[in-house]
């Protein structure tokens, strides 16, 4: 099995240990540089905070984390470095470009009326995924892409061929946002199609269509993981609760793809730009945070009937799968 690339350098996947599939330690809107004259970067401040989110869940028995910003929301692999360093952590960082709408997408856009931007895409995720990401010296060890609400635009298309041809080269997983849980199928139909191995690839936030088992399976059809990766988000992303979370998994789980799902949060520790306080207030948002998995998920499954061991197989066992441990 090959190492995982972490941003401290290559680890053996056995070593990963519980796991958040899908967290930001950083995370900055595209327009938030636009902004800089009304906000200051402090560096420190960031790393505080990644330290003190990684130490929350450090009580709870994690040891890992995958932190999901793609290149054009403010990754910064040197700064996720020194958080990992200072915590013990390890911290997976990703390549990939965002959805259309919330995303950077006007640079690969235009370079698409005069070149082959898939071709393109794919060059700069092996690049960043074998050799590293500019300077650096770190690795990316994911891929992170983005879909829309009920539609996957052409450009989004150009990033899951690129993602896919990238997962050939390298072996990389996949993790995807959707937008509310939709185009769950198509986005799953549309890697496999462009080459992804689906037992590498998650198609995530599927807990934001929780309510609709039928759906989850369609997705699951496809052999890809479902992130359950917005827990605590609430009434903030949708209606979903995350009793209606916790209900779905164990009737997947009795249906046989507990190996197929992915919990995770999606919190932010420091979003980039002005204050964002205001968002954090909305209503909904009181329980997003990552400390929520350990606090109400592990034992809210376990209340519902699933075992010590089961919850091993989610948090550590589906980890290792991404890499071929099955
Ligand atoms: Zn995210």
């Amino acid at each position: 099995m090959s190492p995982v690339n972490t941003v401290s350098g290559p680890v053996e996947v056995a070593t990963l240990g519980r796991t958040l599939m899908h967290e930001h330690l950083v995370f900055g809107y595209p327009g938030h540089e636009g902004d800089r004259t009304m906000w200051t970067y402090d560096e420190d401040a960031i790393v505080a905070a990644g330290n003190a989110a990684l130490a929350s869940i450090q009580a709870q028995g994690f040891s890992t984390i995958f932190e999901a910003t793609p290149n054009d929301c403010g990754r910064n692999p040197l700064l996720l470095k020194r958080i990992a360093e200072e915590t013990g952590f390890t911290v997976i960082c990703a390549t990939g470009y965002y959805r259309e709408h919330h995303g950077g997408s006007a640079y690969f856009d235009m370079r698409s009326l005069f070149t082959d931007t898939v071709s393109e895409l794919a060059d700069l995720f092996i690049t960043e995924l074998t050799e590293g990401i500019g300077d650096t010296g770190v690795k990316a060890g994911i891929m992170k892409l983005g879909t829309g609400h009920g539609a996957i635009s052409d450009y989004e298309h150009v990033v899951i061929k690129a993602a896919a041809r990238a997962q050939q080269a390298t072996g990389a997983p996949i993790i995807t946002h959707t937008e509310g849980g939709t185009m769950g199928p198509e986005q799953a139909r549309a890697l496999i199609e462009a080459g992804a191995d689906p037992s590498k690839t998650i198609v995530g936030h599927m807990c934001g269509n929780a309510h609709d088992l039928d759906y989850q399976l369609a997705v699951l059809s496809y052999g890809v993981g479902i992130g359950y990766d917005r827990t605590g988000g609430n009434r903030l992303f949708n209606d979903i609760t995350d009793d209606d979370r916790m209900d779905t998994v164990v009737s997947l789980a009795d249906r046989g793809y507990l190996d197929r799902i992915f919990w995770s949060q999606d919190s932010i520790a420091t979003w980039l730009g002005r204050s964002w306080d205001g968002f954090r207030s909305l209503p909904g948002a009181e329980y997003w945070k990552i400390t929520r998995i350990g606090d109400y998920i592990v034992p809210g499954l376990l209340e519902r009937g699933l075992t010590d061991a089961d919850i091993d197989q989610l948090l550590v066992g589906n980890i290792a799968s991404l890499w071929g441990d099955r």
